[in-house]
């Protein structure tokens, strides 16, 4: 048996050549417990720049090490199994799915799937039944405070991409009036307009963001969906109303940079959350996974009611996996970047 890892090489701002493929054989036998995998799709995502660093700044992310080979969340289908519970067929995911074509694993690691929940596109259990769609669905639910009938207008930054996507459309699922999205092209922004039901988006590489921010949302924001952080965040804050909420999901602009997270806010920019009681707290889906089951359920079925539009850049490859994480990283995707390895 012959399997592809890819191994770290140097720190810094990721470029496709932090990773290296190699051959390599696995064992031929499996032992109790354990089940042999071909692995399917793997996800590629922000988080894992935090973890090419050696001190990760969180406690719950651990650092990949230099020549390991990389991991993270994955699909595959189980070839061979010595565990009770997963027979040769099953669909199954985890979160620490190493980057190999094939593995031998331990079943109690993973999770079984259920491809009927999503139409058979095995691939948005890393997307919007997964993870992504998570982050969306219960950032908004614990942070957001949104309700129904309350006139609330929603602004999402990193909108075209697989949390920010969704966000939006759960936004106004959950009640919001009007909701407006930034991303980083034309293209991305009438996506977000003309398939995700956004009522405005707005190109932050072109022209002055405060100035159409304010056109668009002549009532102020009230509900923030911040995947981005930096000059963007200050930009939506300083048009936020009293009492409006920050979900903070994520800080990519400052992924590359050596600051604690969350970011601090400028002086004058945490003056007005201050004066306007903006709430700013952290948010990390990893600690409402007690909500996990019920919520990808809701996320499965608004996927299947066509009421949640999802999108995905898929990427054929493992060799291709260090470009495809980079592309994310510098805006290549729309909705969530996936790494197909086999079929
Ligand atoms: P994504 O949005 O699909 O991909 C990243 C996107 O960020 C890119 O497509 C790019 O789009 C944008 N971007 C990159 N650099 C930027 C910059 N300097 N300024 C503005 N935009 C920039 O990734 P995702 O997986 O959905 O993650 C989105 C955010 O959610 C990340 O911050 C991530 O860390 C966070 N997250 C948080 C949790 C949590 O539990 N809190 C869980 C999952 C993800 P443009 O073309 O628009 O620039």
């Amino acid at each position: 048996l012959f399997d592809f890892k890819i191994i770290l090489g140097k720190n810094g701002v990721p470029v496709a050549e932090n990773f290296r493929l190699e051959q390599s054989t696995i064992a031929d036998t499996i032992h109790a417990g354990q089940v042999r995998v071909r692995t399917l799709y793997l996800s590629v995502d922000p988080y894992m720049r935090c973890r090419m660093n050696e001190d990760t700044g969180s406690d719950y992310l651990l650092p990949w090490q230099l020549s390991e080979v990389a991991d993270g969340g994955g699909i595959g289908v189980v070839e061979e199994s010595k565990h009770d519970n997963l027979a040769k067929g099953d669909f199954v995911t985890s979160f620490t799915w190493p980057w190999q074509t094939v593995a031998i694993l331990d079943g109690s690691s993973l999770q079984k799937l259920v491809p009927q929940l999503v139409n058979g596109r095995l691939s948005y259990f890393l997307g919007a039944a997964g993870i992504t769609g998570l982050t969306a669905l219960l950032g908004i639910k614990e942070k957001g405070h949104v309700a129904k009938g309350a006139n609330q207008t929603m602004v999402v930054s990193g909108a075209a991409g697989a949390c920010g996507s969704l966000a939006g459309q759960i936004g106004r699922l959950e009640g919001c009036s009007r909701v407006v999205g930034i991303a980083g092209t034309d293209e991305k922004c009438s996506i977000l307009v003309q398939e995700m039901g956004f009522d405005a988006a707005i190109n932050y590489k072109k022209g002055n963001v405060a100035e159409q921010l304010r056109e668009l949302c002549p009532g102020g924001v009230d509900v923030y969906f911040d995947n981005v952080g930096g000059d963007i965040s200050d930009t939506v804050i300083s048009q936020m109303n009293q009492n409006s909420h920050i979900i903070l999901c994520g800080q990519i602009s400052q992924y590359n940079k050596d600051v604690p997270y969350p970011p601090p806010l400028p002086p004058d920019i945490e003056k007005i959350q201050k004066e306007r009681n903006i709430t700013r707290e952290r948010f990390l889906v990893l600690n409402y996974m007690d909500k996990q089951e019920a919520s990808i359920l809701q996320l499965c079925q608004w996927i299947q009611e066509g009421k949640l539009k999802v999108r995905e850049t898929m990427v054929e490859g493992l060799a291709n996996i260090g470009a495809a994480f980079q592309s994310m990283m510098n805006g290549g995707n729309i909705g969530k970047q996936i790494v197909s390895v086999s079929k």
